[in-house]
């Protein structure tokens, strides 16, 4: 027997119908890319979505076909993605921190028809505009006065093109499994994929994503989302937020510790999202100038772990709560959020700051589960790790033209392609890579943990741990360390540093020394080159085994 409730597909325009009629005048404030703040309203917002809608379906572009934006989070760039999706069409977010053949792999592979652009990014594109045959049009998100000369192809302002059309419009209707954003992720190894998320999955992520265990968005918040829209489909804040109705705060191109730290303080921000680095940039600036955060009530850090540190400080410091949060690209992107359940609700001082070193609980909507090598599943004891896998809505199942084959396991889970452990509560926490960890004797060693034990030594600036190849061991521990500047160590003296901190076993074999370590665009350890380049050394303690 068939449920009698109504057929309300969950598109995500209703989002933005819905912030217009209920929280119609909340205000959505930018730092424009020209310079000034610009504020607006959720009802403006939506007006002039509904002409990017019309002006795209005017330009010819139809249902499925893909818009690129290379933009940083301003009213403008959440107004196309509202326009785009509004017509069936589906927003690709390219990120301006890849290398620029990555990005134009990327535009042809997603063959994008009109690309969507700042100010900021106008010349790069004309250098790369060659190689982008399938571009019709460059739109530049300004207005006829700011608009630069430029070569691109039936290049625009975005004010002019709008101003083409006059909003009397309405959003079109399809299944809410129409393909709606679509983001590539970072691919360190073989090319990026692309993931494809789809209107149902946006909004019911966006459901997910403000739980009051999770964001807890409400809408007396001031939310301001310092993770970029291209950064893993902008941590749901262009859905989530609108979604509650919370004013909106937009940072524009501007992401350095003076300029978020005056948008915290002037529109009395209560929460705010953003990686590590933003915040150590944020942190150093009040600290140097003896700066508060009145006003600031919940961050959420993730995108790599949350040094402990930093929540220490914000937490002690500045009476900020942090929510420590895991997710990926390939899960819209949160999949957990490191928030107290009844069962911590206690915990204060270090064993507080013990737990928030986990990546937390997922909220409902995302199942998970770990398993050794082959597949069995693994007891949530807190100890054991094993590979993180999840299931749920707004989980990839398949990357676009079906690049990467099959990605689901027979029940349905998708690898994460990360090791963790799950404690008896739930809670999550991120140990490793699956392709970094190491396997000694059968046993995994993590080298995230070895590499934090490392850099606490007052002497090292940065730490990576590889596995090298052993003869008894299949691999042991290799530790790689630049020191700080001036400073000089032994082998053994960072060996002796770390021994009584760590099991016998995880104790690294041996310590190379060098002047830097390799990264990726997105500043993350390159372990693949540092294997490469350490593919030949022999271990002190191989002889011995021999
Ligand atoms: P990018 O490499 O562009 O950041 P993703 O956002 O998809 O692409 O990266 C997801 C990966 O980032 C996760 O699989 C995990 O390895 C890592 N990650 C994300 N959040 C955390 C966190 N809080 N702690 C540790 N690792 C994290």
């Amino acid at each position: 027997m068939q449920g009698l409730m109504q057929d309300w597909p969950l598109l995500i325009h209703r989002i933005i119908d819905h912030a217009a009629i209920q929280h119609g005048g909340r205000k959505v404030i930018s730092r424009s890319i020209e310079g000034p703040i610009h504020t607006t309203d959720y009802a403006s917002i939506r007006r002039r979505a509904l002409k990017v809608a019309q002006r795209l379906a005017r330009d010819g572009i139809r249902d499925g076909d893909r818009v690129a934006t290379l933009a940083w989070n301003t009213w403008r760039h959440l107004e196309a993605w509202y326009g785009i999706t509004g017509i069936g069409a589906v927003y690709h977010t390219v990120n301006p921190r890849l290398f620029p053949d990555q990005q134009i792999w990327i535009i042809n592979h997603a063959e994008d028809r009109v690309m969507m652009t700042d100010l900021t990014f106008v010349p790069l594109l004309e250098k790369l505009a060659d190689k982008l045959p399938t571009i019709e049009r460059y739109i530049v998100f300004t207005d006829g006065a700011h608009m630069p000369k430029t070569t691109l192809k039936n290049a625009v302002a975005y004010e002019d093109w709008i101003a083409e059309v006059d909003g009397d419009f309405a959003w079109a209707s399809f299944d809410e499994n129409t393909a709606a954003g679509m983001c590539y992720t970072s691919g360190t190894t073989g090319h990026p994929k692309g993931v494809l998320y789809s209107h149902r999955s946006n909004v019911l992520h966006a459901f997910m994503a403000a739980l009051p265990d999770s964001k807890g968005l409400r809408s007396n918040d001031v939310c301001m989302p310092v993770v970029p829209l291209f950064h893993a489909n902008g941590w749901s804040l262009a859905f989530s937020t609108p979604m509650v109705g919370s004013t909106f705060v937009l940072p524009g191109a501007k992401m350095d510790g003076p300029s978020i730290y005056e948008l915290l303080d002037t529109y009395k921000v209560t929460f705010t999202a953003a990686v590590p680095t933003v915040w150590l940039m944020l942190l150093q600036h009040m600290e140097a100038n003896n700066l508060k955060l009145p006003y600031l009530k919940r961050v959420v850090i993730g995108g790599s772990a949350c040094p402990r540190a930093m929540t220490e400080k914000f937490e002690k410091n500045y009476g900020v709560e942090v929510i420590h949060a895991w997710g990926m690209t390939e899960m819209s992107p949160l999949g957990s959020l490191c928030t107290m359940k009844p069962d911590y609700a206690g915990l204060t001082g270090t064993a507080r700051l013990d737990l928030q070193q986990t990546q937390g609980h997922p909220p409902f909507g995302v199942e998970m589960k770990i398993t050794d090598d082959n597949g069995r599943v693994l007891p949530w004891d807190g100890k054991t790790f094993g590979r993180l896998k999840v299931r749920g809505p707004a989980v990839a199942r398949e990357y676009f033209k079906g690049d990467g084959g099959d990605i689901l396991d027979d029940d349905g889970f998708f690898d994460t392609g990360d090791v963790a452990t799950i404690d008896p509560h739930g809670y999550m926490h991120v140990t490793d890579r699956a392709k970094d960890v190491i396997k000694s004797g059968g046993e995994w060693i993590s080298t995230i943990e070895l590499e934090n034990l490392a850099v606490g030594h007052p002497k090292v600036a940065e730490a990576a741990v590889i596995g090298a190849p052993h003869p008894k061991w299949d691999e042991r521990p290799l530790l790689i360390v630049v020191l700080k500047e001036g400073e000089r160590a032994t082998r053994e003296e960072l060996l002796d540093f770390m021994r009584d901190k760590v099991a016998k076993w995880w104790l690294p074999d041996d310590v190379a020394f060098v002047t830097e370590i390799p990264h990726t665009a997105t500043g993350k350890i390159q372990k693949t080159t540092l294997r490469e380049q350490f593919k030949s050394h022999v271990l002190p303690t191989v002889e011995a085994a021999e």
